[in-house]
């Protein structure tokens, strides 16, 4: 099954490639493919993403189902897409009749909204993990029904935490996703259809790490608990698997700032970076073998910036995928007078 994930000029370069990593790391017969319209770089750089893009402007933009729909057909048509391949619009506008996602049969074709999410997740809440939710599940409704019709016979008008509940109040939506399962009658209807198991295995293995990274949020600040931070230097990533597998990248000079970082539970004042240039040195060295003293200067050449622009990079990228308040124990942060940190006890940390 081909799923191609498309954007509008509304939803953000930024979401739109988060969804689609969350999505194509999902192992099963269902293939992801990125769209063709946007020249995405699989690498580790993060200079397109535009922060400024998709803000405000679609803030009171509103087209109709069939409008939506038209830009799934007009990318079909440009990218002569067969037409038994799916094609799924991440969309930054909203829709007349206030759905939050919805499919047309006859075509394959696909929309959720991106933004909004908000108002009932909270600004904690990573979105790209409620939009890969909603691409599952519809894919799933596909399968299991040949018309809306069939939908609309089968959905629960009163929410039971099941994929089929309605959310007629859209409050419900929050009783959907943080369950994200399918109700006994639901799972009858799917055995009933003959389902591929390594169809529905790769649905509930993604809507399994969904629901745990919604939990173990809510939880987290709940209790004040940490999570794990697992950090690879070799792949330059930072993993943190509590959160529900949720992985940041980072460039080869990020990557050994991180780990500076990490090593100093104390802090550094940027000023007496230089005292740290070997140590710098060598763990620029592990990422890239190479070992050009020149490549790490300009790190800590504080006069240029550099430094400043690696950490707020860096928090950046934690943020975004962490959300404020998790990502404030990983950030490299300075508070009062003290020198930058990363408040993670360390006994979270494994390298
Ligand atoms: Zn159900």
């Amino acid at each position: 099954m081909n799923v191609h994930i498309i954007r509008d000029e509304h939803c953000p370069l930024a979401v739109y490639q988060n969804v689609f990593e969350k999505l194509s790391k999902s192992a099963g017969v269902i293939r992801f493919i990125k769209s063709m319209d946007d020249a995405l770089i699989t690498d580790d750089t993060d200079d397109m993403f535009d922060e400024k893009e998709g803000e405000s402007k679609n803030k009171y933009r509103f087209l109709s189902f069939s409008q939506l729909y038209d830009i799934c057909e007009n990318y079909r048509k440009k990218h002569s897409i067969d037409k038994n391949d799916h094609v799924f619009l991440l969309s930054g506008a909203n829709n007349y009749q206030n759905w939050f996602s919805n499919m047309d049969y006859q075509g394959n074709n696909y929309f959720v909204q991106v933004t909004e999410w908000e108002l009932f997740f909270g600004t904690e809440i990573e979105v790209s993990f409620l939009l890969c939710y909603h691409v599952m599940a519809w894919l799933l409704k596909r399968k299991l029904f040949s018309s809306e019709d069939e939908v609309m016979a089968a959905v629960h008008t009163k929410a039971k935490g099941c994929m089929m509940d309605f959310c007629q109040d859209k409050r419900d939506i929050t009783l959907k996703i943080r369950t994200a399962d399918v109700c006994p009658v639901c799972l009858n209807i799917i055995k009933s259809k003959d389902v591929p198991f390594n169809f529905l295995n790769q649905v509930f293995s993604l809507w399994e790490e969904i629901r745990k990274n919604i939990v173990f949020r809510e939880r987290a600040e709940f209790l004040n608990k940490m999570g794990r931070i697992i950090i690879n230097p070799s792949k330059k990533t930072l993993f943190f698997p509590e959160y529900g597998d949720i992985l940041v990248k980072l460039q080869p000079k990020e990557m050994a700032f991180y780990q500076l970082f990490i090593s100093e539970p104390n802090g550094i004042n940027l000023n007496s970076l230089r005292d740290h240039a070997k140590t710098l040195k060598h763990y620029y060295f592990i990422i890239t073998g190479n070992d050009d003293i020149s490549a790490t200067e300009n790190i800590y050449a504080i006069h240029d910036n550099v430094a400043s622009q690696l950490i707020s990079r860096i928090n950046k990228k934690l943020v975004d995928n962490l959300g404020e308040t998790l990502a404030s124990y990983y950030i490299i942060e300075r508070t009062m007078n003290e020198p930058h940190k990363i408040l993670i006890n360390r006994e979270y940390v494994n390298l």
